[in-house]
């Protein structure tokens, strides 16, 4: 984006630069035209007064030049000066054009700079803002969901959670799309100013604390394998990814399934493998599941386990793991279960 504007930028400057040499290029060659007429003007009448008539002759008698003569070679005299100054401008010009262009180059590099600073900051807090709000949203989330669960709940009181529910699914909506709009933008300057080297398995052992209370609700066995692993990267992203995809490991598998994490260091890579036995993908879902808003067949995902979702959860951990040099890989079969690899290489 800054690129373009300083081209821009440099067009508009240089044009500028050579609007204003052109306009006192064509002010000095008319001046000077005026002025070569003149004198050649004033050079031919003092011939004509100094000869007069009859023109001179050679010693045999010939004339040394005729007044046609003369004139033309004024003529040929004054196109050729003509032609001079018309080429020295030019090349005047040619230089200042270039000479203006790295010039404007330069000035609209300097001038673009603290703005460019000034959005990226902008950028990076809209993208830590709606990190930090994102995980409370989620949280929220599970407790009302959890609550709701409760079949002994008064009418009123669940009607209340349910209004609550929708506002928070609204808020976690719009945090989702100010992340994704501000990650695309910021991934590379997002990742620098936060990576830091972090313990993989405890980020992991707070995201199963927060799954556990929504699985236990619904009854779903929970099993874990972990082994001390660190790695560098942003921990609040690396917590938002693994909620996302336990989160829906969870939500995906109805009452009495199995959702298990495995936490692995294999042939130089760290492998975190999420499994459930859900509801599973279709093959013709499974291409866009990574797609923004792309939910697969909701109506069918509610009535099997009443889940809802805005379709962003996948699109943002993709690209959590590509701004962490990582791979994400799903296998899934309709009616049987999903299961997640995320692939780091290890440090
Ligand atoms: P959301 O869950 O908010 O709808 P996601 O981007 O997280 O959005 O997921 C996109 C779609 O992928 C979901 O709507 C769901 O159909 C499917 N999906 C994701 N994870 C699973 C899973 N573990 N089991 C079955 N389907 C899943």
């Amino acid at each position: 984006m800054f690129k373009s504007a300083r081209v821009q930028l440099t067009i508009w400057f240089t044009l500028i630069v050579m609007v204003i040499s052109l306009f006192f290029s064509a002010i000095i060659y008319q001046a000077i035209d005026i002025h070569l007429v003149d004198t050649f003007r004033r050079a031919e009448g003092r011939i004509n007064n100094r000869f007069g008539s009859p023109l001179p002759r050679d010693p045999n008698g010939n004339f040394v030049l005729s007044p046609t003569e003369i004139q033309t070679l004024f003529a040929n005299e004054l196109t050729e000066a003509r032609h001079y100054f018309f080429i020295r401008l030019l090349i005047a010009n040619s230089i200042i054009f270039g000479g203006s262009a790295l010039v404007s180059y330069f000035l609209a590099g300097k001038v673009l700079q603290p703005i460019e600073v000034a959005h990226q900051e902008q950028i990076q807090f809209v993208a830590d803002a709606s990190h930090e709000l994102r995980t409370p949203l989620t949280i929220m989330k599970t407790s009302l969901e959890v609550t709701l669960l409760d079949k002994h709940l008064n009418a009123e009181i669940r009607q209340t959670i349910e209004e609550n529910l929708e506002a928070v699914n609204n808020l976690q909506q719009l945090t989702d799309r100010l992340l994704l709009t501000s990650l695309n933008e910021t991934q590379v300057a997002d990742q620098n100013s936060k990576i830091e080297h972090v313990r993989l398995d405890q980020i992991l052992k707070s995201v199963v604390a927060q799954v556990q209370i929504l699985a236990k609700s619904k009854e779903i066995f929970f099993h874990q394998s972990m082994t001390k692993t660190s790695l560098r990267g942003s921990s609040t992203q690396l917590y938002q990814l693994f909620l996302i995809l336990l989160d829906n490991a969870v939500k995906y598998t109805p009452t009495h399934g199995k959702v298990s994490l495995q936490l692995i260091q294999q042939k130089g890579k760290i492998k975190v493998v999420i499994k459930d036995t859900g509801i599973g993908i279709s093959k013709k879902d499974m291409p866009h599941i990574f797609d923004r808003f792309y939910r697969a067949d909701p109506a069918r995902t509610k009535s099997e386990t009443g889940a809802e979702g805005f379709g962003l959860g996948l699109s943002l951990a993709k690209q959590i793991v590509i701004a962490h040099n990582g791979e994400i890989e799903v296998k899934s079969k309709l009616h049987q279960g999903s299961e997640f690899v995320v692939t780091f290489p290890s440090q």
